[in-house]
């Protein structure tokens, strides 16, 4: 008898795995810099789950059971993490370990490597006003989560790579470039309203838009921002053109992608990511 209920319980422990939707299976990437997919207990409620103290994406995946969506900072070492539900329960993840190569990048202005004490002012303060609307939580639920490409134009520089300046190592590199030309459309790839505008020492002309629950892209380095602050925007409508403001070396789209706060690899969102 004892067997027979041991290998019941095996099955049913079985069957999260097997019936794992389309959404897991696209953004589950539990790598530093990744994301990963946890599936809750049985509610009737969405469950409200957090990673880190920061409040986390939580949708019902195929009508079927529901899941929480976690930005893993870059930051981040291999090994078992938790998010926690509320109530105090904890669900534990594994994050695997992912190699980010090194970027070589020679900048002909030198305050974009090492900025005097006036630049670095106007950059704390452009820094401060970034994250907080980073930290946007809003209660609407992401029309889409598998992404539409923001421009047409080959991939440049990937998300993660270490970055000196040079030759002197800054933050790595936060997002995902495309090279496209000067003037080219930058289209929405989800619903959003727009949360924040600004021309920034370091990222030039910036566009913020909220998806949903922490769900946040960022485009910069942009020639002209065609929304302002409070817009709703259409999945694929037009925000603005592509540009070379800021510290770039040429036009070309920077895009981050931003869950619970922390920057992500945006390729996970269009299906282009490499482990
Ligand atoms: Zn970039």
């Amino acid at each position: 008898m004892k067997r027979f209920i041991m290998l019941v319980c095996l099955v049913s422990l079985a069957v999260p795995a097997q019936a794992e939707g389309f959404i897991t299976r696209l953004l589950n990437k539990p790598v530093p810099g990744g994301v990963a997919v946890v599936t809750l207990p049985e509610h009737t409620d969405a469950p409200r789950a957090q990673y880190r103290e920061q409040p986390l994406l939580v949708i019902r995946e195929d009508g079927q059971r529901w899941i929480a969506i976690a930005g893993i900072p870059l930051t981040a070492k291999a090994g078992t993490e938790h998010i926690e539900l509320e109530g105090g329960n904890q669900i534990p993840f594994t994050i695997s370990d992912r190699d980010y190569p090194e970027q070589h990048i020679k900048l002909q202005n030198q305050q974009h490597v090492t900025p005097d004490p006036e630049h670095l002012k106007r950059i704390n303060r452009e820094l401060e006003e970034q994250i907080s609307a980073y930290k946007t939580f809003s209660a609407r639920q992401p029309s889409n989560l598998m992404f539409d490409r923001p421009v047409n134009g080959p991939l440049s520089s990937a998300f993660g790579l270490r970055r000196f300046f040079n030759g002197e190592e800054r933050n790595p590199h936060s997002g995902l470039d495309f090279a496209s030309p000067t003037g080219t459309s930058i289209k929405a790839p989800a619903a959003s309203q727009v949360i924040l505008v600004g021309n920034y020492f370091f990222n030039g002309k910036t566009v913020f838009l909220d998806h949903g629950q922490g769900l946040i892209s960022m485009f910069c380095h942009l020639s002209a921002i065609d929304v302002k602050v409070g817009d709703e925007i259409t999945r694929g409508q037009h925000v603005g053109k592509v540009g070379a403001t800021g510290r770039a070396t040429g036009p070309h789209l920077h895009w981050n992608v931003s869950l619970n706060n922390t920057r992500v690899d945006p390729s996970i969102f269009i299906g282009a990511f490499v482990p």
